[in-house]
């Protein structure tokens, strides 16, 4: 057996707000950068860039889909009536255009220019029911995030009422950005149910492509050995998660739906009885203050919950009353089973990762991800090192220490969870915090 590491949820420049230079030229070049073996094509339903596949992937005798040094899995994303996304594997491109012939009449976009994410008119368990008739796979996308996802606030918070009899055919689900396997496993639904961390890319970006991964122990990159590693069959298993850390997505926290502010806690100076009247609006954040923290937290999310908390911010700047929403973290802690996470034993162990795209801006104390001096810096230290995944996971903290004192320091506290962050919320991605002693 062999290891691979999988990133198996990306898009197409025929999905909204996708780079148009994202290619397979520019993916496998990304791919070597990050060291990754497989990944997904994203929006293969897409006719164009169905085309564009056919014409350029190649089909090795064991079913693997190949381009220069990189495999790839067959891709998309689809969108069910309720709204819900749904990342969909196939075995061949003969199931592909099945599956555009079977989907066609339930949707409006499926072959539009635009449709690298088309929407269906089916209920989840009918869009199960297709896809795995074709010999495909499907799970829940992003599967907490709070918009467009299967257990978003106001809609299910578990497997079984959302997919029904369909259920058994469901392989997976995809943790989302802003989700790790310690969160998901305090829902007792998820416990048999394998986790993949998938980077969700909208660009070729280092800061976005494999951003998250599934390392894989199978005997080649092929979709039915893929199959049996997520359905844990025949000693073929998912053997580690990697993904940001949860607070480094955009929808960890909550937020007001309306200005978009994040809702923190902070601990009070002098004794206050109410959190409900101490607060402080910041440009990104409203600061909520009070002595006993853990109460008040709780007694503010069960009020979210029930969508009565108004913005504070929006009531006082606008007059207006726009609520409060969940972020992943505080909807999981409405939907969990278990008070802290209770792992099975097939679960594989997850890395809380920072993009070293990331730890390079902190340092440099650059905000933009695509500034000229980061990407040279970000180049040269994987000429001089490594792909990116060995730096961050594997490679002797010394050893990068040598390279660059900073970047060494981090990822060694990375490693050891030492680092904090300011958490993610409503759209706005999280940072973490860095004291640098230089
Ligand atoms: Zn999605
Ligand atoms: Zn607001």
């Amino acid at each position: 057996m062999q290891v691979y590491n999988t990133d198996l949820h990306i898009h197409s420049p025929h999905s909204i707000a996708v780079s148009q230079s994202l290619n397979l030229d520019t993916m496998v070049d990304t791919c070597k950068q990050k060291g990754l073996h497989v990944l997904g094509t994203g929006d293969i339903l897409q006719p164009e860039w169905l085309k564009y596949m056919q014409h350029n992937l190649q089909k090795n005798s064991d079913g693997s889909y190949q381009y220069n040094d990189i495999f790839f899995i067959l891709q998309t994303e689809i969108e069910d009536k309720e709204n819900i996304h749904h990342v969909v594997l196939f075995p061949d491109f003969k199931s592909v255009v099945e599956a555009q012939k079977k989907l066609h009449s339930y949707s409006k976009n499926l072959f539009d220019e635009w449709g690298g994410r088309p929407r269906v008119n089916l209920t989840p368990a009918d869009l199960v029911d297709i896809i795995t008739d074709l010999g495909g796979m499907i799970g829940p996308a992003h599967a907490f995030t709070p918009f467009k996802a299967i257990f978003r606030q106001n809609q299910y918070s578990n497997l079984e009422d959302c997919y029904q009899d369909a259920l058994k055919k469901v392989s997976f689900i995809e943790l989302g950005l802003s989700a790790n396997t310690n969160l998901a496993d305090r829902l007792e639904c998820l416990k048999d149910i394998s986790f993949l961390s998938n980077s969700d890319a909208h660009s070729q970006s280092p800061r976005s492509l494999g951003r998250e991964f599934n390392r894989i122990e199978i005997d080649n990159p092929s979709f039915d050995e893929i199959k049996s590693a997520l359905l844990r069959k025949n000693s073929r298993k998912i053997i580690l998660n990697v993904g940001l850390h949860p607070k480094l997505g955009k929808y960890y926290n909550m937020f007001c739906y309306k200005c978009r502010r994040r809702i923190i806690f902070k601990k009070a100076d002098k004794a206050s009885s109410s959190i409900f009247s101490k607060y402080r609006i910041k440009p990104e954040f409203v600061e909520y203050y009070s002595n006993d923290l853990k109460s008040a937290r709780t007694d503010f999310i069960n009020t979210v919950a029930k969508g009565k908390m108004i913005c504070p911010a929006c009531k006082e700047k606008l007059n207006k009353n726009y609520k409060i929403k969940l972020g992943v973290s505080e909807r999981i802690e409405i939907i969990a089973s278990y008070k802290k996470s209770t792992h099975p034993r097939h679960r594989p162990p997850y890395i809380n990762a920072i993009p070293l795209i990331d730890i390079i801006r902190s340092i440099k104390n650059i905000k933009s991800s695509t500034s000229k001096t980061v990407l040279n810096a970000y180049d040269k230290i994987i000429s001089q090192l490594g792909p990116e995944y060995e730096i961050l996971i594997d490679l002797p903290t010394e050893t990068i220490k040598n390279y660059n004192k900073n970047i060494g320091e981090i990822i060694e506290a990375m490693r050891n969870g030492e680092i904090s962050y300011t958490p993610g919320g409503g759209g706005t991605y999280g940072a973490i915090k860095v004291d640098l002693d230089v």
